[in-house]
């Protein structure tokens, strides 16, 4: 039983240093990264009831040349950690924004382009300026309006007045906000009702088997009442079956987003579907 106690302390602590060694590798090679164009983006469609795309999800995608394929649930969190997440924001954004202008003059037009913005991103005191800047030098006035930042309830935690702020300052420039993950997080009501957000993402924890599961039907159905009253849109996120889709269109949502219909898709090859599935 000895032995056996020392093993255990002994995988533990291998255990442990070889996350803090992988932690501290992520973190120098994020670096490296940014300035080697290993970082870029791919585009989800977010469909309609009739399965027709009316958007995209940009989401992030790391190749490393040392260590392979990193996911965003890996290296997202280091990068909030060091303040990296500033530098790699700005990489997406810059990225996001020209696809999207892209898009545009190839006529292709979407309703929403949606990306993905940490707190510290937003609340750091040079984000609304850049963002500025940003829009005046890729989006015409009418683009501006397709852009949909997804933030987290954790912006709940954060300083509620600062957050506001900087929303109001960037709707001003004509962004739009969605409330990614709903439903795991804080989900405080009254703020959701004080900040300027216009749509709601249900987790896909609810969404999976929701067509089986009574807990998620009642917790989706809520949602969408709360949504209703306070004119929010609902995009079901992780959709991976036609009856969970079904399911939610009878409920009420309008908006989906999952495997189901298209993963998360390389530029070219998300032009190609839109070419064929286009809701506009
Ligand atoms: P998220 O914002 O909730 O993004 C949706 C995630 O679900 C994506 O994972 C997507 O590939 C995955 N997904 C889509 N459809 C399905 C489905 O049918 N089933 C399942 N099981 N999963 C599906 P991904 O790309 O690995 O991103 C994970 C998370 O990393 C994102 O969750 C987001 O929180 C973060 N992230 C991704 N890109 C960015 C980014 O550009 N900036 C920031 N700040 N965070 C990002
Ligand atoms: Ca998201
Ligand atoms: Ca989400
Ligand atoms: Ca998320």
């Amino acid at each position: 039983a000895k032995g056996a106690g020392r093993d255990g302390v002994v995988l533990f602590n291998e255990e442990v240093s070889h996350r803090v060694e992988l932690h501290l590798q992520i973190e120098r090679l994020l670096h490296f990264a940014l300035e080697n164009q290993e970082i870029r983006l791919c585009y989800q469609p977010i469909v309609d009831e009739n399965k027709l795309i009316v958007g995209a999800e940009c989401l992030v995608r790391w190749y490393s040349g040392r260590l392979g394929e990193i996911a965003p649930m890996q290296f997202i969190p280091i990068a909030e950690q060091t303040g990296l997440i500033i530098r790699l924001g700005e990489h997406i954004l810059v990225t996001a924004f020209s696809t999207l202008r892209d898009w545009h003059e190839r006529g292709m037009e979407l309703q929403q382009f949606s990306i993905n913005v940490s707190v510290r991103q937003l609340l750091h005191h040079d984000f609304v300026n850049h963002v500025q800047v940003l829009v005046e030098h890729y989006l015409s006035p009418g683009l501006a309006g397709k852009v949909v930042f997804e933030i987290t309830e954790t912006v709940i935690a954060a300083d509620v007045h600062s957050v506001v702020t900087a929303m109001n300052e960037l709707q001003r420039l004509g962004i739009r906000f969605s409330m990614d993950d709903f439903g795991t997080g804080y989900s405080s009501l009254s703020y959701l009702k004080q900040l300027p957000v216009e749509e709601l993402k249900i987790d896909r924890g609810f969404a999976h088997n929701v067509c089986k599961d009574e807990e998620s039907q009642a917790l989706i159905s809520a949602i969408l009442h709360i949504a209703n009253t306070l004119g929010l849109t609902v995009v079901a996120e992780g959709i991976e079956k036609e009856e969970d889709f079904v399911f939610l269109r009878d409920l009420g949502c309008r908006c989906f987003q999952g495997y189901h219909f298209s993963p998360p898709l390389e530029g070219d090859d998300y032009i190609r579907l839109l070419t064929h599935c286009s809701a506009g």
